[in-house]
């Protein structure tokens, strides 16, 4: 992970491969001997280093989507190949390691522990996923690195009760680049926030992508992810209109970034 003054970033935008294919992908659940479709025929890709935008009214299957992204659940028909490799193919077990290396999560309730300041919040989630590469006497450095790209470095040290819902999502955040994973997904990060504080959330996880990351960022909000990178728009479980770029007229991320 680069550090927070960009000096030593990498031309990430240099060749921008699809970090994530989805093919033909469907989801339908049965409920009542009825089978009901949640997702219909969906295909797209994902850039490595890309803000990217699944936008949708509620209902849409934006949610039933990014669990599929990320693992979580299962597609009724169709693949995802994610860096080349299929997720269909992999167990539960073998899925739940994948998503701990590659995956970093933020919701849209923060769900940071309450007893824990914001600092410790990041070190747990160090803990748990291994420590990113690190020896445990780095965690603390890496940690306020994290808070530090999200912003919030300056209240490391306050619990998450002493902290508005903004600077709650910006602690969610660093927590979830702590492990360095290569993806940060967001379910309505920003659906419990002021639409000013939105904005400003929305800021620091584009910002991320300057940091080597791809960002998933799942919203209702019309206006946010028309400023994403790149963009699918979801309608009753069908793909309705993708990427943005191209929908403008002008070029799209990919070709941008690889001048
Ligand atoms: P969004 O995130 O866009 O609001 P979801 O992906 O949560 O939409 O849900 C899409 C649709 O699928 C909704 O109509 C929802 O009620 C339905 N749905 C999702 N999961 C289930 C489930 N396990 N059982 C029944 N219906 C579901
Ligand atoms: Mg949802």
């Amino acid at each position: 992970m680069q550090a927070p003054d960009g000096k030593s970033e990498r031309n990430l935008h240099a060749t921008s491969p699809s970090l994530v294919e989805v093919e033909c992908l469907s989801r339908t659940i049965r409920s009542r001997n009825r089978t009901i479709p949640i997702l219909e025929n969906i295909t797209f890709t994902i850039p490595a280093h890309c803000l990217f935008a699944i936008n949708g009214p509620s209902g849409s299957g934006k949610s039933t989507l990014l669990n599929m992204l990320t693992g979580i659940d299962r597609p009724s028909s169709g693949h995802i190949l994610f860096c080349g490799q299929e997720l269909r193919a992999m167990s539960e077990n073998a899925l739940a390691r994948w998503r701990g290396r590659h995956v970093g999560i933020v919701f849209q309730f923060f769900q940071l522990i309450p007893t824990l300041t914001a600092l410790e919040n990041v070190l747990l989630a160090l803990e748990l996923g291994g420590g990113g590469g690190l020896k445990r006497r780095q965690w603390r450095e890496r940690a306020m690195t994290c808070l530090e790209l999200a912003q919030i470095n300056d209240l490391a040290h306050r619990l998450p009760s002493e902290l508005s819902g903004g600077e709650q999502q910006r602690v969610a955040i660093a927590r979830a680049i702590a492990n360095d994973p290569p993806v940060i997904v967001a379910d309505e990060p920003t659906g419990n926030l002021d639409s000013r504080t939105a904005h400003q959330i929305f800021e620091t996880l584009a910002s991320l992508t300057q940091h080597g990351k791809t960002v998933i960022y799942v919203t209702h909000d019309r206006e946010l992810a028309e400023q994403a990178h790149e963009r699918i728009d979801l309608c009753d479980g069908q793909l309705v209109k993708s990427n943005l770029a191209q929908i403008s007229g002008s070029k799209s991320h990919t070709e941008r970034t690889m001048q």
